[in-house]
C-alpha cells in the first residue's frame, strides 16, 4: 500500500507558479498539471500536483508552498495492490460520487423506525423495495452496478443471479424500482444488494473517520476528512462472524429528520464486503467502484 497525495492550489496571483513552484521541487507534467484558461471572461489560473508521500519531492514542494504563503488543498488516500485487495477481510466499497443515483425515503422507499434512532434515523430498517428518481435513469445506462448516495448498492438482474449463485453469506436482494412525479413507479430490471450483517463498532484506531455532527446516539453522522486516508480498523474478534455482505455500525454523512421518513436525509452505514465479492464485480466488467481494506488488529 502505497499512500498518494493531492495539491490543488488556485495560482490567479502567482506569475510563474512552474517556476516558482514546481521547478524547485523538480515536479514536472508526470506529475503536476499547470492550467491558466479564460474562459467566457473568468480566469482559471490553478496547479494540481499528485506524489507519493515517500517521494523525495514532497518536503521540498511543500517547502514551496510554504514560502511563498500557500495553503494548498490537500487529498490523501491509500492505493492498493491487487494482492493486498485480495488478501483483505474486508473491502469497504465504494462508488464514484458523481455517478450515484438519488434514492431512499424521499422517493417513497420505506422504513422500519421502532430501533432507529428518533433524533438521526440511525438504525432505520428497510421495509420496501427501493425507490430511485427517475430522472436518474440514463445514469444506469450501459452498467451493470451502480450505487445511490446513500451506499445502496444496486446491481442489473444478470449479475444478481451470479452474486445469488456464488455461495455467498448474508446477502439478499430487494426490487428496484423508478419513481417519477407525474405517473406510478416503475420496477427496473436491477437489484439492491441488502447485507444480513452489522459490524460492531470499529476500532478507535481507525483514522480518516471523525464525528462531523454528532448525534447523543453515537451512531451517526461520520465524515472523511480529505487530507487523511480512510483506513478503517477492527479488531480481531469484531471480524470472526463476518458474512460476505455487511454493513458498518457507524452511519455516515448528512442528516436531515424531524420525525417524518418521507422528509428525511438519513446518514448511512458503509458497505463492507469479502474479495470475492470484488472478484464477481470485476469478472462482470463492472467500473466506477472503489476497494478499500478494512485493518484488523491481530493483537
Ligand atoms: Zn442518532
Amino acid at each position: 500500500m502505497r499512500t498518494k497525495v493531492r495539491f490543488f492550489e488556485n495560482t490567479a496571483d502567482i506569475p510563474d507558479p512552474k517556476r516558482s513552484i514546481l521547478e524547485p521541487a523538480g515536479c514536472g507534467p508526470e506529475v503536476a498539471e499547470v492550467t491558466d484558461d479564460d474562459i467566457q471572461g473568468m480566469r482559471f489560473a490553478y496547479l494540481v500536483v499528485e506524489l507519493y508521500s515517500d517521494d523525495p519531492r514532497l518536503p521540498i514542494l511543500q517547502g514551496r508552498f510554504q514560502a511563498l504563503g500557500l495553503e494548498p488543498l490537500e487529498r490523501r488516500w491509500d492505493e492498493y495492490t491487487e494482492e493486498e485487495l485480495d488478501a483483505a477481510r474486508l473491502l469497504i466499497m465504494s462508488y464514484d460520487n458523481n455517478e450515484t443515483v438519488f434514492g431512499g425515503p424521499r422517493l417513497g422507499t420505506t422504513y422500519d423506525m421502532s430501533e432507529a434512532c428518533p433524533r438521526c434515523g440511525a438504525g432505520a430498517r428497510q421495509t420496501s423495495a427501493m425507490f430511485i428518481d427517475g430522472e436518474d435513469l440514463p445514469k444506469l445506462e450501459g452498467r451493470r452496478a451502480s450505487a445511490t448516495y446513500y451506499k445502496d448498492m444496486l446491481v442489473d438482474e444478470k449479475l444478481a443471479g451470479t452474486l445469488a449463485e456464488s455461495g455467498l453469506t448474508g446477502i439478499s436482494f430487494r426490487g428496484v424500482f423508478a419513481a417519477f412525479e407525474e405517473k406510478g413507479p416503475i420496477e427496473l430490471p436491477w437489484r439492491q444488494i441488502c447485507a444480513a450483517h452489522t459490524l460492531p463498532r470499529m476500532s478507535p484506531r481507525s483514522t480518516g473517520i471523525e464525528p462531523y455532527k454528532p448525534c447523543a446516539c453515537g451512531r451517526s453522522s461520520f465524515t472523511n476528512p480529505a487530507e487523511v486516508p480512510m483506513r478503517l480498523a477492527y479488531r480481531a474478534t469484531d471480524v470472526a462472524d463476518i458474512r460476505d455482505v455487511n454493513v458498518t455500525w457507524e452511519w455516515y454523512g448528512e442528516v436531515k429528520f424531524n420525525g417524518d421518513v418521507s422528509k428525511a436525509v438519513f446518514p448511512c452505514p458503509l458497505f463492507l464486503v469479502t474479495p470475492k465479492v470484488r472478484r464477481i464485480f470485476l469478472d462482470a466488467g463492472v467500473t466506477g467502484f472503489d476497494w478499500i481494506p478494512i485493518r484488523v488488529e491481530e493483537s
